[in-house]
C-alpha cells in the first residue's frame, strides 16, 4: 500500500447541477484526508497546462472552454486528496472517462453526460491518473501554503510582489 495524492475538480456542470455535496460524500467512502481545496475561476494559461497532453485533440478548443466554465458556470472546485492508493481508489469512484461507458454506480456514470453539440464528456469530475500527473497537477493548482501537509519538498523564496489585502 503505497500513500498518494490526487488533483480532484469538480468541473464546472459538477457546479452547476449541485453535485459537490454528493461527490464529496461519494469520495468520502475512501477514507482518504482532503488536505487542499479552493474555489476558483480557470484562467486559460491554466487551463491549457492542466490539458497540455491533450492539445493535438479534435476537442482540444471546446475542452478548455468546458473547464473554463463557458457551457456552465466559470468556477470549479479543486481539491486534493491524500492516503493510501488515493489515485486509483478515486478514480474508481469516479468512472470511466466516457460517461456512457462509466459504471452506472460511478460519479460519471450517474451524473456525465455527452454534450450533443460540442461532442465533449461533461463528466462532472477531473481525478489525477498517475503519481505522476497528480504531482504535476497539484503543483500547478496550488501552492504549498495552501495545503495542509508538506505533500512534496518545499523551499522558501523571498518576494516582493504586491499582493491583496483586506482594506
Ligand atoms: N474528453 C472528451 N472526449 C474524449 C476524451 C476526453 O471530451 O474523447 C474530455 C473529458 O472531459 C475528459 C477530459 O477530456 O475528462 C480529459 O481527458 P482524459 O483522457 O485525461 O480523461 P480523464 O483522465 O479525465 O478520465
Ligand atoms: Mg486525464
Amino acid at each position: 500500500m503505497v500513500v498518494q495524492q490526487s488533483l480532484v475538480i469538480i468541473k464546472p456542470d459538477g457546479l452547476v447541477k449541485s453535485l459537490t455535496g454528493n461527490i464529496i460524500t461519494a469520495l468520502s467512502e475512501t477514507k482518504l484526508k482532503i488536505v487542499g481545496a479552493k474555489i476558483l475561476k480557470v484562467s486559460r494559461e491554466l487551463a491549457e497546462k492542466h490539458y497540455e497532453h491533450l492539445k493535438s485533440k479534435p476537442f482540444f478548443n471546446e475542452l478548455i472552454d468546458y473547464i473554463m466554465g463557458k457551457y456552465h458556470t466559470d468556477r470549479v472546485l479543486a481539491l486534493v486528496y491524500h492516503g493510501e492508493e488515493a489515485i486509483n481508489k478515486i478514480r474508481e469512484i469516479c468512472g470511466a472517462t466516457n460517461p456512457e461507458e462509466a459504471s452506472p454506480i460511478s460519479i460519471r456514470g450517474k451524473y456525465g453526460r455527452i454534450n450533443s453539440k460540442t461532442k465533449v464528456f461533461e463528466n462532472v469530475i477531473h481525478a489525477s491518473d498517475t503519481e505522476e500527473n497528480a504531482k504535476r497537477e497539484i503543483q500547478l493548482w496550488f501552492s504549498p501554503s495552501e495545503l495542509t501537509e508538506i505533500i512534496y519538498p518545499i523551499k522558501t523564496e523571498f518576494l516582493t510582489s504586491p499582493k491583496l489585502v483586506w482594506a
